[in-house]
């Protein structure tokens, strides 16, 4: 630091005080009660609001409902570092929290020490889980500058509320939201740390791993038409929809691990679904994930191969339609490399893993900023469950190792832009 105080560092012990103080306030025997835009979530705003007014930080929030909170340094060149207090109904404790509260204590240990050579900004997004319309990641969608109003305007809340209406109440117009992308003017890099809610680094027996990127996704409805048909047809004469789906659901789980990815199918609607009737007809939901774009793109094409191949093996057609997708967003090779380091240096060890999941900083990557991600080992890999949990000794090495991540981004930003 510049300022010629003492170094200090963020104290883990007062993050896990504070994620006690939340659930208290936000949580019941359910779990946590922090849905975006309901009363737990803007009691856990009003929270996080009177902490930082502790602090001389700048607290703003966007035309997306995102909270910002600006630690002012010599230079108005920023990082970011942030995270969501919202929360699926009924969710864990650690889901989003730990990267609010985390990085707020980052910011008291800053404040404490003077002036940061930059600027250094909280964001709580708002948003992330999309539980209120099943749309996630409104927020850092927002700050992307890609959300789309019109897609959106369709939408109805979880209350039955259209969503324009919906957000107009809570002060926000849904046709200005990307206005949010403002707010990344001049930062340089974005910092998260939260729960992996896997099972990978209990797996391989460590408390703290460095997030390589958050995966591509294709989901799409994919539908096999056969012919409707006694079964005592000999098999290999029936056109059998639900055979092609079946092949097709393990075939693609094969083939998208040969890609580094995961696949889900997800939904399987048949018709006819009786007994003695072969199905006709057999639609299915599947996504597929991977990691490196350009292994999305071959994923892209050799799902629909496959689809193809069995279609004809089977004797069925085959159509399909898109339901949604998601760029890979690999993260930043030197902020990874300062992140091992970090992680090295707390726990003695580093690991790189993937997000097979979505992030908020996902989208800030997608935006063009360097980012990079902190997982904390989740015991069980459970999560988006009042079960969600992590050992207290994991807790406080994923907290330091941030912490001392925000300490060495700062000193190599002063030397200038990431390379
Ligand atoms: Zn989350």
């Amino acid at each position: 630091m510049t300022s010629g105080t003492a170094f200090s560092a963020a104290d883990p012990a007062r993050v896990l005080a504070d994620l006690d103080r939340l659930a208290e306030l936000t949580s019941d025997e359910q779990g946590a009660q922090r849905l975006t835009w309901s009363e737990g979530w803007y009691t856990a705003r009003a929270w996080l609001r009177s902490e930082l007014d502790q602090l001389p930080v700048e607290v703003e929030e966007d035309q997306a409902g995102n909270l910002w909170a600006t630690l002012r340094g010599e230079s108005d060149r920023s990082i970011a570092i942030g995270s969501h207090l919202d929360s699926v109904p009924a969710g864990g404790g650690l889901d989003g929290c730990l990267g609010v509260i985390t990085g707020l204590e980052v910011l008291r240990r800053l404040a404490a020490e003077g002036t940061p050579p930059l600027t250094v900004r909280l964001c709580d997004f708002a948003e992330e889980e999309g539980d209120q319309t099943n749309e996630p990641l409104i927020g850092s969608q927002a700050v992307r500058g890609s959300l789309d109003p019109d897609r959106l305007a369709d939408l109805v809340t979880l209350g039955g509320r259209p969503l324009p209406e919906f957000l107009r109440e809570q002060g926000l117009e849904l046709e200005r939201m990307n206005e949010a992308t403002e707010q990344l003017r001049s930062i340089e890099a974005y910092l998260e740390i939260h729960v992996e809610q896997s099972s990978v680094l209990e797996g391989r027996g460590l408390a703290v791993g460095v997030v390589t990127g958050t995966a591509g996704a294709e989901r799409r409805l994919v539908s096999f038409h056969g012919r409707r048909d006694h079964t005592a047809r000999p098999m290999d004469e029936r056109a059998d929809a639900l055979m092609a789906a079946a092949r097709f659901i393990a075939e693609l789980r094969d083939l998208t691990a040969a890609h580094g990815g995961q696949a889900l199918s997800s939904e399987l609607n048949l018709e006819p679904n009786m007994p003695v009737i072969v199905a006709e007809r057999a639609d299915l939901v599947f996504d597929v994930r991977a990691y490196e774009p350009a292994e999305v793109e071959a994923l892209k094409v050799a799902w629909r191969e496959l689809a193809a191949r069995i279609a004809a093996e089977e004797r069925v057609e085959v159509t399909d339609e898109p339901r949604w997708s998601i760029d890979a967003a690999p993260f930043h090779p030197r902020l990874l490399e300062l992140a091992d380091a970090a992680v090295e240096e707390v726990t003695g060890t580093t690991t790189r893993l993937g997000s097979p999941q979505l992030h908020d900083a996902g989208e800030i990557a997608l935006a063009g900023v360097p980012t990079v991600m902190l997982f904390v080992q989740s015991i069980g890999g459970i999560s988006h469950s009042r079960d969600e949990a992590s050992h207290r000794d994991h807790l406080e090495a994923g907290i330091r190792a941030f912490d001392l991540l925000v300490r060495r981004t700062l000193a190599d930003l002063e030397g200038g832009p990431l390379k």
